[in-house]
């Protein structure tokens, strides 16, 4: 099983939506469902009605999944399974206050050493849990550190190992019962049966923390990851959510139509496409995420552009008449002709 998780943040990025691209491509070569999960419990960074526009451009590149969910569903069964684990001995109470963590935190700044948690609170007994509300004391419930190094196996970085005091006992539900972003995507990676996880690179930290998490909730599943290296600016800069030139609405607003979108993603960082031009499809023949290079990627506008009048090229009138909307062909053949000049004297300018 395979998922794309979103969060309703912001515009889609094209980072977001390679992502997209690639779960749906696996899910396809291996015969297995792919699924949507909304990641909807930052309540502070959700945007209304980002997570319909998700779904509108999946739909656009024809994605199709298995089922949609938003996160936020599940939060009695995180919080259910927060309590299981204090109750087997692998999480605990924290009654530490946010001044002493940070008397912590800055001790070691101090000392040039990495943060851990003081192992405090190890010894506060479960069953104070019922005295600790009554009195009204804030708690947080903590996973305990792992024995052993955790060993992750990705596609694409090769086996990562994390030693149990870089995982630490960390956070898994907050003092206002609400599970960390951690703890809510590895109980929902368990609850959906998820085997292959296919995500940005800037979740590498978060990867041996979510699999301590599933171990210990029993969940035995192997999973494959291939963490995807970041898309660059041409500048060589990390493109961000907030750049304009990333979102994919940007890009419709371009005249790219989702084929060459889907084209040019698939070939970032990819040495051994069999061709330059291709449909969806087609890749699914011969993809191999395998072969996307561990090394960052630039974003190329002029690349996407020749891609894009490639896949103009090929389609007929009555394609790209559908592709805009409108009733009567003869309008594809001018769709054609202006999104060639478009893409090319936009191409010319940035010059
Ligand atoms: N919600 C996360 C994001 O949008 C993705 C989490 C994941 O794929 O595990 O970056
Ligand atoms: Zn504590």
């Amino acid at each position: 099983m395979l998922r794309f998780a979103p969060s309703p943040t912001g515009d889609m990025h094209i980072g977001d939506l390679r992502v997209a691209i690639l779960n749906y491509l696996i899910g396809q070569q291996r015969k297995q469902n792919f699924i949507v999960r909304i990641e909807d419990t930052d309540k502070l960074r959700n945007i209304e009605g980002k997570d319909t526009e998700i779904m509108q451009i999946l739909e656009k590149f024809a994605l199709t999944h298995h089922s949609v969910s938003h996160q936020s569903e599940n939060l009695h069964i995180h919080q259910t399974l927060a309590i299981r684990l204090l109750e087997e001995g692998k999480a605990f109470v924290c009654t530490c206050t946010t001044e002493q963590l940070e008397l912590d935190r800055e001790e070691a700044k101090k000392n040039k050493m990495a943060y851990h948690y003081s192992g405090q609170c190890f010894d506060i007994n479960k069953n104070e849990l019922s005295q600790l509300k009554e009195n009204g004391i804030p708690f947080v419930i903590r996973i305990k550190k792992p024995e052993h190094e955790i060993i992750i196996h990705d596609l694409i970085k090769g086996d990562i190992h994390t030693d149990p005091n870089a995982v630490d006992s960390f956070v898994i539900l907050r003092a206002d019962s609400t599970p960390t972003y951690n703890f809510a995507c590895a109980c929902d990676d368990m609850l959906s049966g998820i085997s292959f996880i296919v995500r940005g690179e800037d979740h590498l930290p978060n990867t041996p923390k979510q699999e301590h998490i599933k171990m210990l909730l029993g969940y035995d599943q192997e999973i494959t990851y291939a963490h995807l290296p970041v898309i660059l600016h041409t500048e060589g800069n990390k493109m961000s959510k907030h750049d304009d030139a990333s979102s994919v609405k940007w890009m419709f607003e371009e005249g790219f139509i989702p084929d060459a979108i889907i084209n040019y993603l698939l070939l970032l960082g990819y040495a051994q496409a069999p061709k330059e031009i291709f449909t969806l499809p087609e890749a699914i023949a011969w993809f191999n995420i395998k072969n996307i290079s561990n090394a960052s990627v630039k974003f190329d506008i002029d690349k996407l552009r020749f891609i894009n009048r490639e896949h103009l090229k090929l389609m007929d009138d009555k394609q790209l008449s559908t592709l805009f909307g409108f009733a009567d062909e003869s309008i594809g053949k001018l769709a054609k002709l202006y999104l060639g000049e478009v893409s090319t004297v936009r191409g010319l300018e940035s010059k």
